[in-house]
């Protein structure tokens, strides 16, 4: 295994497409001093990700200044997104506009906090938390589950179908209680 690291993105690219092009041996990426959370998420996305995505590469460290357990969760986030096979959850939400008339915002953060509180972030299942009915159900209905927002509450949509409206607050809780029956089986 061999590692070459660097602190600025570009170096660290041309480094390994460079070993790469003269050695077997697996290689190990990962940018270096990549800083916190924010700026060092992007950095390794973009090193990391634009190796993997041409074949370069086989294990990768996130290297923040933050909470080691973010750096993980960084790295499990990358391999996820780039994994044809997925390796844990895939969330899609849009933007919102002003179609929105729930908020969409703080449902989707509220959420993505249940979800590692209850410890299934590695569920590999894609939800999707959309905003309206207009362009919402297409992404909820594509999902394994999903939600589109209407006048403060939200349709549930679970493998296509339309199960029930519910209120916002409940939101969540619905959700959460949606993913722990897909984990079931695979327990
Ligand atoms: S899904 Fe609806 S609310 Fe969200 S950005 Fe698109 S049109 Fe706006």
């Amino acid at each position: 295994m061999l590692s070459v690291k660097a602190s600025s993105v570009g170096e660290m690219i041309r480094a390994n497409e460079l070993l790469s092009e003269t050695t077997e041996f697996p290689l190990h990426l990962g940018v270096t001093e990549a800083g916190g959370i924010e700026s060092g998420t992007i950095k390794s996305a973009i090193g990391i990700g634009s190796l993997l995505t041409r074949g370069i590469g086989d294990t990768v460290r996130v290297s923040l200044t933050a909470d080691p357990l973010e750096e993980v969760r960084v790295a499990r986030q990358i391999l996820n997104i780039l994994s044809p096979s997925r390796v844990g959850m895939d969330i899609v939400s849009c933007p919102t506009c002003g179609r929105t008339k729930i908020d969409l915002i703080s449902l989707l953060a509220a959420f993505e906090a249940a979800v590692d509180r209850e410890g299934l972030r590695d569920l590999p299942v894609k939800v999707a938390i959309m905003g309206c009915a207009v362009n919402g159900p297409g992404e909820a209905r594509d999902a394994d589950i999903g939600i589109a927002g209407g006048q403060g509450d939200a349709l549930l949509f679970r493998h296509g179908e339309t199960v029930a409206k519910y209120p916002q607050d409940e939101i969540v809780g619905v959700l959460i209680d949606e993913l722990k029956r897909m984990k079931q089986p695979h327990d």
